[in-house]
């Protein structure tokens, strides 16, 4: 069977999407790319979350074609595979209908950049795409170019959900856990009155601090 670890790596990372609350029945998918191949394992379509098994993973090629799987794979996938081929640098993507970020998503709002948490991890606004059929590729060129703008790892598309990139697929997974959480932040702080900003300078700091000298 080609690529088990990233199989393996894919179907687990499923399980954080319920236990993060991001996604309702089978909507959300994650995909993972091999750097050595470019194979990409994607969910395969429409499978509840708890049945997701390393084995009944999907893997395609760059173009989307089924190198190896029994199952159909995720309606998203020309779109995944879209992202791919337009930024080398991203090896995972995760896509969901999130609560609170599919609001602003509905109004075709960004979602502001007013936490530090959020300068950290997003560098600024988190920008919200115009709007785009499902199926084919579309959603990915809607993706592509709204991060080409933008820091930010993750993006809205208007009246859909979130689309969040990484350098591995767990990295994807944090862009959207936190693309929520902070969705949710401000959203509650929109009910009682107008968030304050941070002045860009700030942000730029946060972020350059974050992306290089946070952590271990
Ligand atoms: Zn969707």
């Amino acid at each position: 069977m080609l690529l088990p670890e990233l199989r393996r790596k894919v179907c687990d990372l499923h399980a954080e999407l319920p236990k993060n609350h991001l996604v309702a029945w089978t909507s959300g998918n994650i995909s993972g790319r091999d750097p050595a191949t470019g194979l990409i394992v994607i969910k395969p379509s429409g499978v509840l979350f708890e049945h997701l098994t390393a084995d009944n993973m999907v893997v395609v090629d760059a173009n989307g074609a089924v190198v190896e799987g029994s199952h159909k794979a995720s309606s998203d996938t020309a779109s995944h595979c879209y992202i791919y081929r337009q930024m080398p640098q991203v090896h995972g993507i995760v896509h969901t209908h999130s609560r609170y970020a599919t609001a602003f998503a509905v109004l075709g709002r960004e979602i502001p950049c007013v936490t530090t948490a959020m300068a950290d991890e997003f560098g600024g606004p988190i920008p919200c795409g115009g709007f785009a059929l499902i199926g084919g590729e579309e959603i990915g060129q809607v993706v592509v170019a709204t991060l080409a703008g933008s820091r930010s790892p993750s993006c809205l598309l208007q009246s859909h959900g979130v689309f969040a990139t990484g350098a591995s697929a767990e990295s994807a997974v944090k862009a959207a856990v936190m693309t929520e959480d902070n969705a949710a932040i401000v959203w509650t702080a929109l009910q009682i009155g107008a968030p304050l900003t941070i002045a860009p300078a700030d942000i730029d700091r946060l972020y350059n601090r974050y992306q290089n000298v946070y952590g271990q």
